[in-house]
């Protein structure tokens, strides 16, 4: 089974969201929201999603980054990037620290804004503290692709869109110019 990704103009997108109790975690709900937002990110196909874009305002989110996908891509593009395999995570709860603000920018796309890409600066290096699928504390240092991937996904847990950082004039129909696709 395979969620509706809600799309930009959706308040659900923009309310920010709630904690998850941690008694919650372990709750068969909150098990199975997992492995759906899983099944649908793979689907789409994605590197992220948060909960807000299958329409759940809860302060969860889960990514993951596969080793065919990034293999399949442009080696060049791959190291401008730093984007290295990343496996499954689930975020419940996080929270992000800035570690290197030097900003790099790239083309990035969001599932909730089908469609379009745009150039968007992103911190280098970024610390994530938040609690895992089982409750367990979890803490991640990410730098490149990686951690362009959770800023983008703890943004959507505070109602940001890439909209709001991106270089607006560089925002671009992926569809009428495929060649922008990020
Ligand atoms: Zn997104």
């Amino acid at each position: 089974m395979i969620l509706k990704i809600v799309q930009t103009g959706d308040p659900v997108l923009r309310q920010g969201t709630t904690e998850v109790e941690p008694g919650r975690i372990g709750s068969p709900e909150l098990q199975r929201l997992i492995e759906l937002m899983r099944a649908t990110m793979l689907d789409a196909p994605g590197v992220g999603l948060a909960a807000p874009q299958v329409g759940v305002p809860l302060r969860l989110a889960v990514l993951e980054d596969r080793a065919e996908v990034i293999a399949a891509l442009d080696p060049a593009d791959v190291r401008a990037k730093d984007r290295r395999p990343v496996p499954f995570q689930v975020l419940i709860n996080p929270r992000l620290r800035v570690l290197n603000a030097t900003p790099a920018t790239f083309v990035e796309g969001c599932l909730s804004v089908a469609g379009f890409a745009a150039e968007v600066p992103r911190a280098h290096t970024v610390e994530v503290k938040a609690l895992d699928h089982r409750g367990q504390p979890l803490s991640i240092v990410a730098s490149g692709w990686h951690a362009r991937i959770l800023q983008h996904e703890i943004d959507h847990l505070e109602g940001t869109l890439y909209l709001d950082r991106m270089n607006s004039r560089t925002f671009t129909n992926v569809l009428a110019h495929p060649g922008r696709r990020s």
